[in-house]
């Protein structure tokens, strides 16, 4: 059975701190660690981005600082500002039933601010390394009182060179003390800093499949480099994602793609290494609050943030290695929810897919491109299943006796035609591929027996048409050959036809309005017959609309 936090002996006010953050169980590596760091051991724990490596720290931080001394008992070192930042965040969360005072100390900010916060007394001090090592030259920082060290994304800090100012500050802390590390991956590097410095340590692993999230649906799209962003934006306009992030190969591509995706009506902001740092927190707090939907990142300027509720990752090139990949995914599928994972991928690059495939133990599914007609069946699909939920919900049961008033002298067809125009933009809204019949992708056409798919026409025997009267004007206006024609069946008033697959595409495209007996008829996609009539009920969701640049 998987453990509760019950299980992890945390106190009664930790406890409570935990059911503010609103969280109902422990992650894997919360609920393995935990009870370690609570012993006093020290630990080498691994896990990815995303799976609570903070709190399994960060709680038995809280839980065992003595608040009635006022000194520096805990320790936390983290690769970026922005890291330290969130840490701090974190643990003044959980250590505020407990009154647990947390000081942030980085680089670009000023040091009597710090300074000042470090004289008024902290039991927790979250840094960068080079800046708490400024710190301790300086005299303003004492080590003396530390009893617990966390290095907090430790092979990032390893990558960005912190490596001598991490050993130089284990080297200020008291021989009795206790060591965490924790780290999205262990290379031989971290190994030999642990050996040092960490004494019997308990080593936790969380199993790479744990983490792969099973919800995260992971596929690929086989496209040239040229057409990426027509790709990526088609994509962007089926899903509308409500926040994805985009991970670029290059800078120069991270502001480019942000450029021409905001010139075609998307929001989005651009992180990379020559963007500074509180221009990134700005940035980044725009993202988080929704008012952009998109973040455009190299990978390396987006490692350890933590960016909640993602739907979609985009790897706009394909990552380096399996690691990367795993590590970009990573930021979405979290905690139980569900995410999509898409990486473009150019023809030369499907043996660098292969082998991420291998590595992963898992084959990703390849999709297409959507064509305009996917997007445009989608947002038919979306403004049905709005149509149909806000009449099931009675909501708009306000506007009844208005509509009364004007079916007396207007057709009810006519006026409902009219408020759907008016809802999707009126005279200035996009209309035609929201209304037009579908003309539907060879593929996509639902198939009949024997690969044939079903044909609808709204006419029959009532009106003096023949079985013969079909076969020639299919073969006459689609120019179609009669052998592609299977069963027709005649109704009343309405037929309906069996044709080969290829061959209804061709009907559909080029003879989607017949004439019969002298009446049009259209010519339109048989209902699957096991498909419940009427749309899918789902949630409410209306297409959405943007400026948009005619493409020339
Ligand atoms: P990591 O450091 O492993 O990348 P974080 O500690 O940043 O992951 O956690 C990722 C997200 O998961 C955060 O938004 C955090 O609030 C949330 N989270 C952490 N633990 C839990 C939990 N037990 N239940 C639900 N959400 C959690
Ligand atoms: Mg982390």
């Amino acid at each position: 059975m998987a453990p509760t936090f019950a299980d992890l002996n945390l106190d009664p006010d930790v406890q409570r701190a935990v059911d503010a953050m609103g969280f109902e169980e422990p992650t894997p590596i919360q609920a393995q660690t935990i009870p370690l760091l609570l012993e006093g051991h020290d630990v080498l724990a691994q896990a990815q981005t995303g799976t609570g490596k903070t709190a399994a720290f960060a709680l038995p931080l809280v839980q065992r600082v003595d608040t009635a001394r006022r000194e520096v008992q805990a320790l936390v070192l983290a690769p970026t500002r922005e890291l330290a930042v969130q840490v701090a965040q974190a643990v003044h969360d959980l250590g505020r039933t407990r009154k647990v005072a947390v000081l942030p100390v980085y680089g670009g900010q000023a040091y009597d601010r710090q300074l000042r916060g470090l004289r008024a007394g902290v039991h927790v001090v979250v840094g960068t390394p080079g800046r708490v090592m400024d710190h301790i030259r300086r005299g303003t920082l004492d080590l003396s009182t530390v009893r617990t060290v966390v290095l907090d994304e430790a092979d990032e800090m390893l990558d960005m060179g912190f490596v001598e100012d991490i050993e130089f500050i284990l080297n200020q802390v008291p021989e009795e003390r206790q060591i965490a590390l924790f780290s999205a991956t262990v290379p031989r590097r971290i190994a030999v800093l642990s050996r040092h410095y960490l004494r019997n340590p308990q080593r936790v692993t969380v199993a790479q499949d744990a983490v792969t999230a099973p919800q995260t649906r992971q596929m690929y799209v086989e496209v040239q480099q040229r057409d990426k962003v027509e790709a990526l934006t088609r994509i962007l306009d089926l899903e509308s994602p409500s926040s994805a992030i985009v991970f670029c190969r290059t800078k120069r591509e991270v502001d480019e793609l942000s450029a021409t995706l905001d010139a075609r009506g998307y929001t989005s902001v651009a992180i990379h290494g020559d963007v500074s740092q509180s221009q990134r927190e700005r940035l980044l707090l725009a993202f988080r609050e929704g008012r952009s939907e998109l973040l455009i990142a190299t990978e390396v300027a987006a490692r350890g943030l933590d960016i909640p509720d993602v739907t979609h990752v985009f790897n706009y090139d394909i990552p380096d290695d399996a690691e990367a990949y795993v590590h970009r995914i990573g930021r979405t599928g979290r905690m139980g929810r569900k995410g999509d994972a898409v990486t473009f991928v150019t023809p030369r690059e499907m043996r660098q897919l292969r082998w991420i495939e291998r590595a992963i133990r898992k084959n990703l599914r390849q999709v297409r491109i959507p064509t305009p007609g996917d997007i445009a069946a989608r947002r038919r699909e979306a403004l049905l299943t709005s149509l149909v939920a806000t009449v099931e919900s009675g909501e708009a049961r306000l506007y009844a006796p208005l509509v009364a008033e004007l079916a007396t002298e207007h057709d009810p067809q006519e006026l409902a035609a009219a408020a759907i125009y008016l809802a999707n933009g009126g005279a200035g809204g996009r209309h035609e591929d929201i209304a037009a019949v579908p003309h539907p992708d060879p593929q996509d056409l639902p198939d009949g027996e024997g690969g044939m798919t079903r044909l609808y026409m709204k006419t029959g025997r009532q009106h003096g048409v023949r079985p013969k009267d079909v076969v020639d004007a299919f073969t006459a206006e689609a120019g179609i050959p009669p052998q592609s024609i299977g069963a027709i069946d005649m109704f009343g008033d309405f037929t309906l036809v069996e044709v080969e697959r290829k061959a209804a595409t061709l009907v559909l495209e080029r003879a989607s309005t017949l004439v019969f007996e002298g009446r049009e008829v259209d010519v339109t996609l048989a209902r699957p017959r096991d498909t419940p009539k009427g749309p899918r009920p789902g949630p409410p969701h209306t297409p959405r609309k943007r400026p948009r640049r005619p493409k020339g």
